[in-house]
């Protein structure tokens, strides 16, 4: 239980918010010489490990709507710093929490904090150090992981002829933004399994480690199917085509979109935070019966081509280019 550590006074000092956070947190990592507390944290790196490094900043109507919850902005600015490193294949170990705030409000902090550390208990990540300055509301986490030497699994390494993977199900995300905006009505539990994907997005950690050595290239979609996979596409000097048909989605989107406009959050609509792979031929039942152990659905959408670019083979058989950008911020 975090609550005992926090004051009853409404705003605190930067001293007490630091030594609050530091008792908020359940999680001593062995890796972790020195936390909280000195001018710098330190780190121990296990011999024949590497270590990998990922940094998200979310900033508000950028990355959450001005009506979010403390708790799940605290629980989101750490799921998608442990979705980037799950992309690698690397295993969390640690973060930092880089905090802008207009003030310092107890009851904001302690539920920021509830929403951060359920997520950083059930990970196994420990909070090491940080910055705490007064300005508009920003929150940047970094996010720290260990991999075996050379077995990152990064976005260069598709081949023509990989089979394209995704994690889960596409679009909710997207489709609970368009909820928001209030150009989709739905009913109530509808609408709340769709808040739900989009506050709450799993990290896909042990998946994601469990394919070092299976997946020649990966990514995790933050921006959209069509944008993200377009970055492998280019690291990687490839195309691909991918298969409308075979996109998986939620029986709620399925129910919201009767008409083939349903594929335009599950390939454009951003914030899923499932893992985008490629596999050789060879190591398809491996990827297949690995994503099976970790009990998440996985789908083969299309294929890893020559040339350059994203195709989309239509449900009517037809070929279109799929549309260029994701959420483009500037
Ligand atoms: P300095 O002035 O040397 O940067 P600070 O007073 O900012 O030190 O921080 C003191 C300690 O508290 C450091 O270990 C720092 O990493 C940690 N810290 C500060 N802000 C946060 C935060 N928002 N979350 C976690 N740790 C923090
Ligand atoms: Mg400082």
């Amino acid at each position: 239980m975090i609550s005992g550590h926090w004051r009853n006074a409404e705003l605190i000092r930067e001293f007490d918010l630091i030594h609050q956070l530091s008792c908020a947190q359940n999680i001593r990592r062995d890796e972790v010489a020195l936390g909280i507390g000195d001018d710098a944290a330190v780190l121990d790196v296990p011999t024949g490990k590497q270590l990998v490094m990922s940094t998200d900043t979310l900033n508000p109507d950028v990355h959450f709507s001005q009506e979010s919850s403390a708790s799940d902005i605290g629980y989101k600015s750490l799921a998608v710093n442990l979705s980037d490193i799950a992309a690698m294949g690397a295993e969390p170990v640690a973060a930092s929490l880089s905090l802008s705030l207009p003030e310092l409000n107890t009851q904001w902090l302690q539920d920021f904090s509830r929403g951060f550390f359920a997520l950083a208990d059930y990970f196994k990540v420990q909070l090491v150090g940080g910055d705490t300055v007064q300005g508009p509301l920003s929150i940047s986490v970094t996010a720290y992981g260990l991999v075996e030497k050379d077995r990152a699994i990064t976005r260069s390494g598709a081949c023509p002829g990989d089979s394209i993977y995704v994690t889960g199900v596409l679009g909710d995300a997207g489709a609970a933004l368009l909820v928001l905006q209030g150009e989709l009505s739905l009913t109530g539990s509808q609408a709340s399994y769709l808040m739900e994907r989009l506050h709450r997005p799993v990290p896909r950690v042990g998946p994601g480690q469990s394919l070092q050595g299976i997946a020649s290239s990966m990514i995790d979609i933050s921006d959209g199917l069509a944008a993200d996979l377009g970055h492998i596409l280019e690291n990687s000097s490839c195309g691909a085509m991918i298969r409308i048909d075979q996109l998986p989605i939620s029986a709620v989107l399925d129910e919201c979109f009767e008409s083939a406009s349903g594929y335009h959050c599950p390939l454009y609509g951003g914030d899923d935070y499932e893992l985008c792979f490629t596999v050789p031929e060879y190591a398809r039942h491996e990827a297949e019966s690995m994503m099976m152990q970790h009990q998440l659905p996985v789908s083969c959408v299309g294929t890893i081509e020559e040339g350059d670019g994203l195709r989309l083979l239509q449900p009517d058989g037809t070929i279109a280019a799929a549309l260029s950008d994701g959420y483009q911020h500037f």
